[in-house]
């Protein structure tokens, strides 16, 4: 998810490109609140990650990963439960089996609704994409652990990774092509995204998610797309890797000094603009300061 948006979150399939053989991304060409979206296909199925947000954006996602399956099966899975991942999954009931990890499940069941909500006010253009036609998702399946998905002479592994920048997210391995779908555990050239919004949600955790951007690092994935943002190599998950240890200790070794948390805010704030002056989401600096204030000794 991403902050305050003036633009309409549209998702522009004409772009989408192939980073291997039966493996596209459809870019989410910079525009706030869209997701990059995969598919995904083996010789019996077709895979698609994530659905963009509302209900027209996510029947072009569907027209298009019919037009590559040519008849194969239809799957669907999210990332994560925020809207414009998985608010648009409405449009695939009877096209696609919806699959989910449980936690993910459990995010749309207790907070989908007051996303759905909280979205609406973001303005005119998210809210028209959040139309009374869209509702909390259903998923199809709900499964616990990796699930081994097989699509016909390639197994993509969708692999729960534990509590990070929701309690539900989940990554989305292509082993046979080295590629990993992130969700918005990653993001390039973007400060991190904390939904941060006490009292509502606290469920994202710097702590956390740094502990799985460290195995995911270390994981060897050669191809990987972020949730926003330029796809790249292992380096982006290197990057946000450090960015979530810079955060953490500029923002803790403050903490344990006298400062107060709008002090520790402003002076993480200005260090970090001036390590990353290219870096988009500077308003997501405050709420990591927040989460992670919070964290801290606990
Ligand atoms: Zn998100």
């Amino acid at each position: 998810m991403n902050h305050a948006p003036l633009r309409d979150p549209v998702v522009h399939i004409a772009g989408a490109r192939a980073l291997a053989p039966d493996l596209l991304v459809v870019p989410d060409r910079g525009i706030p609140l869209v997701p990059n979206i995969g598919i995904i296909g083996g010789t019996q199925a077709v895979l698609v990650v994530d659905t963009g947000m509302g209900t027209s954006n996510a029947e072009e996602v569907l027209a298009l990963a019919r037009e590559v399956a040519r008849g194969r099966r239809l799957y669907l899975t999210t990332t994560h439960f925020h809207p414009e991942h998985a608010f648009g999954a409405h449009v695939f009931a009877g096209q696609a089996t919806y699959l989910v990890n449980r936690a993910q499940a459990q995010d749309l069941q207790v907070k989908g609704q007051g996303y759905l909500e909280m979205f609406r006010g973001f303005g005119v253009p998210v809210a028209d994409r959040l139309d009374g036609a869209v509702g909390v998702p259903t998923p199809d399946v709900v499964y616990d652990g990796v699930h081994e998905l097989d699509l016909g002479g390639r197994t993509v592994l969708l692999r729960p990774t534990g509590q990070g920048h929701t309690k539900g997210d989940q990554v989305i391995e292509v082993p046979d092509a080295g590629a990993l779908f992130t969700g918005d555990l990653a993001e390039t050239a973007h400060f991190a995204i904390f939904p941060w919004f006490p009292p509502h949600d606290t469920d994202v955790s710097g702590v956390r998610w740094l502990a799985v951007m460290e195995q995911l690092a270390a994981a060897g994935h050669t191809t990987v797309v972020p949730g926003h943002g330029e796809v790249g190599g292992p380096q982006v998950l290197a990057d946000v890797r450090d960015h979530l240890r810079e955060l953490r200790e500029e923002t803790w070794r403050r903490r344990d000094s006298a400062l107060s948390e709008p002090e520790i805010t402003a002076e993480v704030r200005a260090l970090l603009i001036e390590r990353h002056p290219l870096w988009a989401g500077r308003e997501w600096i405050e709420k990591g300061v927040s989460c992670l204030c919070a964290e801290h000794g606990a």
